[in-house]
């Protein structure tokens, strides 16, 4: 695959911000960022919709899909549920000439990483503590009481794996967040 842009990997628990951050990123133009779309196996949530916020496949699909080699990373996020990056996303991106968000899990963001170490930055938001996490995830009202138990356990498995990426920001105060975000995304993108 050609590769033409820089990739910022946003990854953390579930309700630690990441959402609102890499948003926040997105919406400033000059940074040149698009949002890669992942593929996912869960359902569309309340006020998501496809081929927006994720492309939602069903579990055939995306195995079939994943069979023919048409990621470059896929992730069992939760017991049964598989979430994923297209190639064909990096391509529609790289192909316009933008630089890539991806709003991934730890193992995602790591595999990343990896692949493409040289032009990426990894950065990962940790959240002040549970019980703020907890309550982010209950506001959210988007999750049952099993799944925000899942979320958790989650979280603290991801928390372990945070000392591998580039930065860690903690999301106490949403504003600082934001500034040490655009910092140090923008310094990266503008150095060869
Ligand atoms: P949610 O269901 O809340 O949208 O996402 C659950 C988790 O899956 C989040 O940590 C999100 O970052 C992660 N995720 C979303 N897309 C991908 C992907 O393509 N690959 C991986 N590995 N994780 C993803």
């Amino acid at each position: 695959m050609k590769k033409t842009g820089k990739c910022v990997v946003i990854s953390g628990p579930s309700g630690s911000g990441k959402t609102t951050l890499s948003n926040y990123l997105i919406s400033i133009s000059k940074l040149n960022l698009n949002f890669s779309i992942s593929a996912t196996t869960r359902e569309c949530r309340k006020g998501e919709s496809d081929g927006k916020n994720y492309y939602f496949l069903s579990l055939n699909d995306f195995k079939t899909k994943a069979k023919n080699n048409e990621f470059i990373e896929t992730e069992e996020v939760y017991p049964n549920v598989f979430y994923g990056t297209l190639k064909s996303e990096i391509e529609r991106i790289w192909g316009i000439g933008n630089n890539i968000l991806f709003d991934v899990d730890v193992y995602g963001g790591l595999n990343i990483k990896k692949t493409y170490s040289e032009s990426t930055i990894s950065i990962f938001i940790d959240s002040p503590n549970k019980m703020t996490l907890n309550e982010r995830l209950k506001s959210r009202g988007s999750e049952s009481e099993s799944s925000l138990k899942v979320r958790l356990k989650k979280a603290e498995i991801e928390l372990q794996k945070s000392i591998q990426f580039d930065y860690i920001i903690m999301n106490k105060n949403l504003e600082e967040a934001k500034k040490k975000l655009y910092d140090i995304v923008f310094e990266f993108l503008n150095n060869e």
